[in-house]
């Protein structure tokens, strides 16, 4: 199986160090039938990029959603196949959830996920440093916290992220709530108005863009192999 290459050496991280204004808008759960393209809509219309954290069952589910994300110029990094709760795993079925996500990623649209964010952002230290030294895959939890989930409207939801963006941030929400994508627009202007962009994952970790152009250095061919756990 093919996996991501060079973390950079990050196992695990709230927040990137930068003064650029720069933030990045995460969204997890996805991709959603509906929401997903909605969401996408208004992304394009503000110039905005973002990352889908997406659970690795719906993208075999929605294949034409995950390749439409990545032909618009958004990163797709991975949130599992199943949504479960990692830290209850044992190794086995923890990287059965990470590998079996990158695996489908990578034949859906021919790139490899360069991070992970954990469902309820909840692992183990020693799971992140095997995802780390074992997958390349650094774990990136988030620094604003909107609380869309619990559906507050998206006035209440933009309002959040701006207030708690600051350069750096990692803000997060899911694209399987209406509310949430009717957030959006309200929030990118807020973002502007602060002087804050939103880019990438890989954009935030000066990683460069994530997609073709990064192909050729973004793929290793069969590295647990030489890495046996
Ligand atoms: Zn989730």
């Amino acid at each position: 199986m093919p996996v991501a290459s060079g973390n950079h050496g990050l196992v695990h991280l709230n927040r990137v160090e930068t003064a650029r204004p720069l933030v990045a808008l995460t969204f997890d759960d996805g991709p959603h039938p509906v929401h997903t393209p909605r969401l996408l809509d208004i992304l394009a219309e503000h110039r905005a990029r973002a990352t889908f954290y997406v659970i690795g069952a719906l993208v075999r589910r929605y294949p034409e959603i995950a390749q439409r994300i990545v032909a618009e110029g958004h990163e797709l990094a991975n949130h599992t196949w199943s949504h479960p709760t990692l830290s209850r795993l044992g190794n086995a079925r923890f990287l059965s959830e990470i590998d079996r996500t990158q695996e489908i990623i990578y034949q859906t649209v021919g790139y490899v996920p360069v991070t992970m964010r954990p469902p309820y952002g909840a692992i183990t230290m020693r799971q992140s440093r095997m995802l780390a030294q074992e997958r390349n895959l650094p774990t990136i939890i988030w620094s604003v916290d909107p609380q869309d989930w619990r559906r507050p409207g998206p006035s209440v939801v933009a309002r959040r992220m701006v207030s708690g963006a600051q350069p750096g941030a990692i803000i997060l929400a899911h694209d399987i709530h209406a509310p949430t994508v009717r957030a959006i627009p309200e929030a990118l202007n807020g973002l502007y108005g602060r002087g804050l962009r939103s880019v990438t994952m890989s954009e935030l970790l000066g990683w460069g863009q994530w997609g073709p152009r990064r192909r050729p250095s973004r793929v290793a061919r069969n590295p647990e192999l030489r890495h046996p756990i």
